[in-house]
């Protein structure tokens, strides 16, 4: 395929101080030699390696920037085009200036996501590979990061190939029993059809069950603090805030109307929504009543619930609890540096089998006993296992989910006895659905708007 060169300014992941501008496309070499200067122009240095030089504008002969430069040449590049990449270490303004220069004699301003729109196009990538670029560059966590790399290599796309085989053999098998329906007896094939579907079925439920956890490791957890006036929520809020590492949300591309407070604890990522309004619906029970405070927590993934060591249980408080049954919630009873005026059992009871934490906030006592229960709470157990793919884009996550109800489709068909050739039309739309999932039977303006969601520069 061929496209005109383009560029963009990317950084390197956790390397913010230094800038790249980096050039990819047929001419990209070529553009670049007319405003670097080095021991020897660019096109004749050897491919993946890396010139020192100056990059000066030859219509002012200015010199604009002191540069590291690499030449890829095609096709083992990311793009699997000529691939230039400056690295700047002289700040924004002159990483821009960069820019400008790569714009000004020949490239064009990369949309974003365009670099990886062309290794997907140019086929050094499969879509749920792109996607798993996207997502390594939001990823909040160490381990969002393992989720979204294990995605770059193509794990996801592995095993959904492997169904796709399977569905394939099938209609393969169908389509000989349609065509010689002598040489093979229904029976048999309805037999294989169960089988295979059985496999499909059981494969798609096995990547569905890790999808949750993959898309809190995405998008982070939702967590709201819940308590009544002067329990220590603010303080809660802070110390968590404060003790972990908040996530750098400044990513160019994201939204950033939504104020929200992200956190690493532990590995899980806590979204602590709206903060703001946390601090107003503080004295939640109250002002709008226990009916309107389950509307506000239903759409949270964990209720931390604060309660007052130094205070006896109220009917708020107990109401509290009747607003977040069924819910995750993780008690917390603060202010143990205080005198005990709460009764600890009955609070026991209200728990049942939910995590119990006391805390002395003021004294910075307990904080790590809840973040530890916070951590239970969402990896118990496989999550941990390196091996495990873990399905996190909502994309595909409800890909899987129509797939998996259409050759569900297929197979009650197969029982009520439906022609072999209406079954198969079914196979084959799982077929399809799966291959959506790695772009192989996607619409184009589908990927279009895919690529436009990623950050420019990637
Ligand atoms: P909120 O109204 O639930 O948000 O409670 P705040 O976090 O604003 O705290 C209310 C008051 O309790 C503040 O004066 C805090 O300093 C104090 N406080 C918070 N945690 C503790 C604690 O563990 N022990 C004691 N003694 N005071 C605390
Ligand atoms: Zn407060």
């Amino acid at each position: 395929m061929e496209f005109d060169t383009i560029a963009a300014i990317s950084t390197a992941l956790g390397e913010g101080a230094i800038g790249i501008v980096r050039l990819s496309g047929d001419d990209a070499i070529a553009i670049a030699d007319r405003f670097y200067q080095g021991k020897s122009p660019l096109s004749e240095v050897l491919s993946h390696t890396i010139v020192y030089g100056y990059i000066v504008d030859p219509a002012t002969n200015e010199r604009v920037e002191e540069a590291m430069v690499s030449v890829m040449r095609e096709p083992k590049t990311f793009t699997r085009e000529h691939v230039v990449e400056i690295n700047c270490h002289g700040g924004v303004v002159s990483v821009n200036r960069v820019l400008g220069l790569a714009l000004k004699y020949g490239a064009r301003l990369a949309e974003p996501g365009e670099f990886t729109k062309r290794a997907f196009l140019n086929g050094r990538i499969d879509l749920s590979q792109a996607e798993g670029v996207m997502d390594l560059i939001r990823a909040k966590t160490d381990r969002a990061m393992n989720v979204a790399l294990n995605q770059v290599e193509g794990k996801l796309s592995k095993r959904v190939g492997i169904l796709r085989q399977a569905l394939l053999e099938t209609v393969a098998h169908v389509e000989v029993n349609i065509d010689y329906p002598e040489y093979d007896a229904e029976t048999m094939t309805h037999e294989l059809l169960r089988e295979k579907a059985g496999f499909v079925i059981g494969e798609i439920d096995k990547l569905l069950s890790t999808a949750s956890q993959g898309k809190i490791l995405r998008e982070g957890l939702s967590t709201v603090i819940i308590g009544r006036p002067n329990v220590g929520k603010s303080s809660l809020l802070n110390s968590l805030v404060h003790e972990n590492k908040a996530i750098v949300t400044d990513v160019p591309g994201t939204t950033r109307d939504v104020i929200e407070e992200y956190v690493n604890v532990r590995g899980v990522p806590l979204r602590l929504v709206d903060t703001a309004g946390i601090r107003e619906t503080e004295d939640i029970v109250e002002r709008i009543g226990v009916e309107r405070s389950r509307q506000v927590l239903k759409e949270a993934d964990l209720i931390l619930l604060v309660l007052n060591y130094g205070e006896e249980l109220s009917p708020e408080d107990e109401a509290l609890f009747e607003a977040v049954e069924n819910m995750n919630v993780i008690v917390i009873v603060n202010k143990t540096d205080i005198e005990q005026k709460i009764d600890l059992e009955r609070v026991k009871q209200l728990a049942d089998k939910r995590p119990l934490v006391t805390t002395s906030l003021l004294r910075d006592e307990g904080v790590e006993q809840l973040e530890q229960a916070i951590s239970e709470l969402f990896f118990e157990g496989e999550l941990e296992g390196a091996d495990v793919t873990y399905v996190s884009n909502t994309r595909h996550i409800a890909l899987l989910e129509q797939a998996k109800a259409t050759i569900q489709d297929a197979v009650a068909a197969i029982d009520m006895d439906v022609p072999i050739d209406l079954v198969q039309i079914d196979i084959t739309r799982t077929w399809e659905l799966l291959g959506e999932i790695i772009g192989e039977s996607i619409q184009e303006s589908l990927i279009d708007q895919l690529f436009a969601q990623f950050c420019l520069g990637k």
